[in-house]
């Protein structure tokens, strides 16, 4: 079976630089979920289509043609890796993603991934929905103040010069909830899953203590 680790949790838990680099350290696919739902609202913005539209929106979800590696985001050979991470996309990859057919598309396409070999595969619900079987699983946490602060400092999403660290705050909390909320795979800590509170921690601390567990799980 191919070697899983499902890395969840809440926006600027730190997932996305702890996943590129346990990844990274095992020579491992690194895939970010998220980036996915990000181009599906894109796409589908950049169409003309109403976001309202669950047929319209699973159906970019399904054909939408996009390459994401560790650094670059590609839509039908545009680079998109910036035009993504904006407060509008951020809200309306949470607004897709809570469409069940929207997810169906996106987790059968995740799933393809593991063909290709073993992968780090970060998210919302990769431990608990895309592979439940996952060899090691993860959910990384840390304080709201600890989250806004990482996602103010990280350069993919910047802070403009009108937003304070207060209005990050109240964006990632209206995101959190739209995301635990949901019907169809809200955000959730799976059973079986190691929660690693991040707050304060240096990340290669965060990603060292990951690498353990990965290397226990693996040597058991
Ligand atoms: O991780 P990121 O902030 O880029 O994800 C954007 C949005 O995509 C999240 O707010 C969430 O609504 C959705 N998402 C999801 N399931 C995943 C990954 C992301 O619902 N596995």
């Amino acid at each position: 079976m191919t070697e899983i680790v499902a890395i969840d949790g809440p926006s600027g838990a730190g997932k996305g630089t702890v996943a590129r680099a346990v990844a990274k350290a095992l020579g491992w696919q690194y895939i970010d979920t998220g980036a996915m739902y990000r181009v599906v609202a894109w796409k589908a913005q950049k169409i003309g289509r109403s976001l309202d539209h669950e047929d319209v929106v699973s159906e970019v979800a399904t054909t939408v043609s996009f390459k994401i590696d560790d650094h670059r985001v590609i839509i039908d050979g545009l680079d998109v890796t910036t035009a993504i991470r904006t407060p509008e996309i951020d809200v309306a990859a949470a607004t897709v993603a809570r469409m069940p057919r929207v997810r169906e598309a996106l987790v059968a396409r995740q799933r393809a991934y593991a063909a290709a070999g073993p992968l780090v595969m970060e998210g919302r619900d990769i431990g608990t929905v895309v592979f439940p079987d996952a060899a090691v699983k993860i959910y990384l946490d840390a304080s709201p103040e600890a989250r806004a602060q990482r996602r103010a400092n990280d350069p993919a999403h910047g802070l403009s010069q009108a937003e304070s660290i207060g209005v990050v705050a109240d964006a990632l909390k209206e995101r959190d909830h739209l995301d635990r909320t949901r019907e169809a795979s809200p955000l959730m800590t799976a059973s079986d899953a190691a929660v690693v509170d991040t707050t304060g921690v240096p990340i290669e601390v965060v990603v060292g203590r990951v690498l353990e567990l990965v290397r226990e799980k693996l040597a058991g």
